[in-house]
């Protein structure tokens, strides 16, 4: 029988043994220690769950000594009175199995609520989420946020802060609408408005279910039942409450303006909804012949053969054209090529007539800019004029430095436009095709109209050069199709009115930016942006609630209107500004202030979908008792500085004259191994759904806590892979603690920290350490340095060094002797530590470790759980600085004694370090120092015997000579004695007790100090 399971146990040793060997990679002292951990552990779970060695324990104490049936003799099982590590918590972590169930647990029992009960009257700390966009599976860069936000919140309450969540989501706008569209089909064109929306309701709430069920399986806790939608009625009537406050201020303004405009989506795009793509365009010069008389500018220009060359990459904006700018500080020349003479910036000549194909050609004469204002050329197929203006963004880049101003289709050209009091015309409808402004070209199509204009030009003889053009082009968000700029009367939120520009600056400084630079890149988008165009031509979303005057058109301000609005909004939605009359909202014998008329109309646009987020800070944040403005924290990704970090802002201080948040955290984006982005066609996208199905979301959580997001954060499988090679590492640590501990009760077997072993104390010393850093990393939300602190402190300071150590006298001693005690005082308190320091990332095992430690079942109250403890208070330094240095010192000598081992293994000197007598020679300081520590120094190098070599007499034995300490040589040679069986040390005392003739006098001591017991 003995033999039977002693054959067992090698087998699966040797099995774990190549298994591990092939995975672990790192310094071979690493590894085996590791191992060393692993296997007693591993080996005796296996045989525990066959129930083989309990039977056999029952059947074979080694106190009573049984017969062997066939050779007749006394067999002694030592091994039997170890200690053995004894633990439930496994070490295969069986997450993707395990996680399910505790979250089923902890959403059946509640604990997001209790947790918000336990932490009542505690100061409020407020993390506003950011709602993601109702539609699609969520992807890595959403699970990284939720994951992100769930820490923080976690390490929050934990640090003694009352921090509720609520999560929200962002449900109107164009990209449902566009979605619902397209399953609607034609119908889309005749489905009356109330139905569409509540299509595109349906659609965002299917989104919601699904992204919910997602977010949860993440192990983020929050307040699911009760998130915040921005289709909500309540939330809906917040929205046009908001709208109305910026209304009565004077600050909405109508304006006809040139905004980027997709003719696909039909609708005005803010700023965020644009991104830039490569795209070829035309790339032609003009030729505008000049009408006025310029000879007061240079006598020689006089004449018809004189024109204005501009170029453009948008033909189709020509006819929209009103002036050629110029730079008031270029010089101009006039450029004799054949019969005529072509106006251009005088640096700009060469590369233009190159671009032409003029190879002949003069300079007539030269002239700067200064004079030419107020003259006029003619259009080259329009019938009017083009008026010569000066502007000083003209820049000698590219081009003739004679630009094409048309104010209804660019920002400069507006602003140029409105200083010249030029037509701000654009003549193109809602789909893109030319209106009767257009000439001859009405009913065409922009830009397939390119082509014909081009031709006519070159027919008439205007066109002077074509070519094509490769550059960045804004295009639409949602049909990635180019967009145009098209000035179409819209609603905007003035800048300037009420100071708002000034006001959102001033206010930027006064938020804490994370990473700093946040706050240079918002002031100046804020510095530089146009106002605010709010104005939608969709459906699904909250309409512009603005009423005026059928007459005049001037726009009704007026109380009354806006508590109807907010009345029927709370009790309907949004809806019902269009399911209701206008009369329901109007107020009787209501009549405009400017004329007089009692006839009233309605806007039908809705709002930009970044003004409902925006205003979250009313809707939410003041709204819900449990929460609080201005928010203590913001975090979203880096994108957001132009999204919603902007539009809070700016409905923040708009109306509150301050930010709507004290910080802002700011992440970078998601991105592959190799730095790439990801994206379908290249094949590199992982999604969260199969990290989790592969490794369990606590992986995915370390993950997260892993990269330091302040820069682009990567994945790939080998990125994964480590970080769970990281989590078995702290996990089988965990597990080696806990087996360990499995027989103290605190309360009685307590050792008081003066009566520690001084090892003991320095790793208590090292778990204050630990303490300190975690809990700073925390709040500084500094999390990877986290990782690397459990990382280091787990697989270094515990299972390399002080856990190795201890084992002897963990397993070695009688179980309730004082040494075993110490150690064990020692592993419970940073074992309790350590749980609640990472359960904030790693949620499912610091509470499934936590319930072996605390022998909680799955039945107990969730109030008893690590989620309900703070962080481990910092406590006195246990040791003083001098005692610190002297302990560097013993481990730098610790690590030469071990160098000198490997070496000897390698030589098969010896096998284990305990078969080894370790002979050191050192200068007569380092020797005074070491002697103080003698007994300190052979416990921690696991040797059986320490000895001192007078004046380097080493005499034949092989020394090691140290390069690191001055003057350290050490030998190793087989020490003395046998091996004891028990405890695997050489003694001269084993076989000298006659009782046991193959262990030593230690390990007999404890057999007796354990049958008296
Ligand atoms: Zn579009
Ligand atoms: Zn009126
Ligand atoms: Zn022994």
């Amino acid at each position: 029988m003995i033999v039977e399971i002693k054959r067992i146990f090698h087998n699966l040793l040797f099995k774990k043994l190549l298994i591990i060997l092939a995975i672990i990679r790192c310094s071979p002292v690493c590894v085996k220690m590791v191992l060393q951990l692993e296997l007693v552990v591993v080996s005796l779970n296996v045989l525990s769950k066959k129930g083989v060695l309990s039977r056999y324990r029952q059947e074979h104490s080694w106190i009573t000594k049984k017969r062997d049936s066939d050779k007749e003799e006394i067999v002694m099982d030592y091994r039997a009175s170890l200690n053995l590590p004894q633990t439930s918590f496994k070490m295969k972590a069986n997450l993707t199995q395990k996680e399910p169930v505790m979250l089923k647990q902890w959403e059946k029992e509640g604990l997001y609520q209790k947790i918000k009960d336990h932490c009542q009257g505690r100061p409020l700390f407020v993390l506003h989420d950011g709602p993601p966009y109702a539609n699609g599976n969520i992807h890595l860069g959403t699970a990284f946020n939720k994951i992100l936000k769930d820490i923080v919140l976690r390490s929050r309450r934990m640090a003694g802060f009352n921090a509720p969540y609520i999560p929200g989501w962002d449900c109107h706008g164009l990209p449902i609408e566009h979605n619902v569209d397209k399953e609607l089909g034609d119908k889309k064109k005749t489905i009356p408005v109330l139905s569409k929306r509540k299509a595109c309701r349906r659609y965002a709430e299917k989104w919601i279910k699904i992204q919910k069920k997602e977010f949860k399986r993440l192990g983020v806790i929050g307040d699911w039942e009760q998130p915040y939608l921005t289709m909500n009625h309540d939330y809906e009537a917040a929205i046009a409450r908001e709208f109305n406050r910026f209304l009565f201020s004077g600050s909405v303004i109508r304006s006809k303006k040139p905004v980027y405009w997709c003719s696909t989506c039909t609708t005005a795009l803010a700023e965020a909804e644009v991104e830039y793509h490569d795209h070829t365009s035309p790339s032609i010069y003009v030729k505008f012949p000049v009408v006025s008389d310029l000879s007061a500018v240079h006598p020689k220009l006089t004449g018809d053969d004189l024109s204005f060359v501009i170029w453009t990459t948008t033909p189709w904006t020509l006819p929209a054209n009103q002036a050629i700018a110029l730079h008031p500080d270029f010089v101009y020349a006039a450029v004799r090529v054949g019969d005529e003479r072509l106006v251009i910036a005088a640096e700009r000549v060469e590369k233009v007539m190159q671009e032409c194909g003029f190879s002949e050609y003069e300079i007539d004469c030269t002239f700067s800019a200064g004079g030419l204002e107020h003259n006029y050329c003619k259009h080259p197929f329009m019938d009017r004029q083009s008026l010569i203006v000066l502007a000083d963004y003209v820049t000698l880049d590219a081009g003739t430095g004679c630009v094409h101003t048309a104010p209804g289709h660019g920002t400069d050209d507006y602003l140029t436009g409105v200083r010249y009091q030029l037509d701000i015309m654009s003549p193109v409808d809602d789909e893109g095709y030319y209106t009767k402004e257009a000439g001859v070209y009405e009913g065409e199509q922009i830009p397939q109209v390119n082509s014909t204009i081009n031709a006519d030009m070159t027919a008439a003889g205007f066109l002077i050069g074509e070519d094509r053009i490769n550059h960045s082009y804004p295009h639409c968000w949602r049909c990635k199709k180019p967009v145009i700029y098209r000035a179409t009367p819209q609603w905007f939120i003035s800048m300037q009115e009420n100071d708002l520009r000034r006001k959102s600056l001033e206010n930027i400084e006064r938020v804490t930016w994370t990473p700093g630079w946040g706050m240079q890149r918002i002031y100046a988008m804020i510095e530089n942006r146009p106002d605010w165009c709010l104005s939608r031509q969709r459906s699904w979303g909250v309409p512009i609630t603005v009423v005026s005057c059928k007459d005049c058109g001037e726009i009704v301000r007026d109380k009354e209107i806006s508590r109807r609005i907010d009345d029927l909004f709370r009790k309907e939605g949004a809806d019902a500004w269009f399911s209701h009359d206008l009369e329901d909202f109007l107020p009787d014998e209501l009549a405009c202030s400017s004329c007089g008329s009692t006839r009233f109309s309605r806007e039908n646009d809705i709002l930009d979908v970044w003004f409902d987020s925006g205003v979250s800070h009313a809707a939410v944040c003041e709204a819900r008792d449990e929460l609080d403005v201005p928010a203590d924290l913001y975090l979203e990704g880096s994108d957001q500085h132009r999204g919603w970090f902007h539009s809070a802002l700016l409905t923040s201080v708009g109306t509150r004259g301050r930010a709507p948040y004290k910080g802002v955290l700011t992440h970078g984006y998601v991105v592959d191994g190799q730095g790439k982005k990801m994206s379908k066609s290249v094949g590199n996208v992982v999604a969260p759904q199969e990290v989790i199905e592969k490794y369990g979301a606590e992986i995915l959580r370390l993950w997260v806590a892993s990269e330091d997001y302040r820069d682009d954060i990567k994945v790939s499988d080998e990125i994964l892979k480590q970080v769970s090679d990281s989590y078995r590492k702290i996990r089988n640590t965990i597990r080696y603690m806990l087996g360990n501990v499995s027989d103290f009760h605190p309360e009685t077997d307590t050792v008081p920290v003066s009566e520690l072993h001084e090892l003991d104390r320095w790793a208590l010393s090292r778990y204050e350490e630990l303490k300190r850093k975690i809990t700073a990393a925390y709040d500084a939300y500094e999390f990877h340095s986290i990782y690397h602190h459990l990382n280091y402190f787990c697989g270094t300071t515990m299972s390399a060094f002080y856990l190795d150590i201890l084992k002897d006298r963990l397993y070695v001693s009688a179980p309730d002797s004082k040494e075993r005690r110490a150690a064990q005082t020692v592993l419970y308190q940073v074992l309790d530590g350590m749980l609640k320091l990472m359960s904030p990332i790693l949620c499912f095992t610091a509470s499934e470790a936590w319930d072996a430690l605390y022998r909680r079942s799955p039945q107990d109250d969730l109030e008893g759980s690590v989620f309900f403890s703070d962080f481990p208070a910092p406590d006195q330094q246990v040791l003083d600085d001098k005692a610190e240095q002297c302990w560097k010192r013993l481990i730098a000598v610790r690590s030469e004694i071990t160098k000198a081992l490997e070496i000897a293994r390698a030589e098969k000197i010896i096998g284990h370090s305990l078969e080894a007598k370790v002979l050191i020679g050192a200068d007569e300081e380092l020797l005074s120092f070491l002697t103080g520590q003698w007994q300190i120094l052979k416990d921690i190098s696991i040797v059986s015997e320490l000895i001192a070599v007078a004046d380097n007499t080493f005499g034949d034995a092989k020394t090691y000579q140290s390069e690191e300490m001055d003057g350290l040589v050490i030998a190793v040679q087989p020490a003395s004695g046998e091996k004891c069986e028990r405890c695997w040390t050489r003694a001269v005392s084993v076989g000298t007790n006659s009782q046991h003739p193959t262990i030593c006098d230690r390990c007999s001591t404890v057999l007796a100090e354990i049958e008296a017991a």
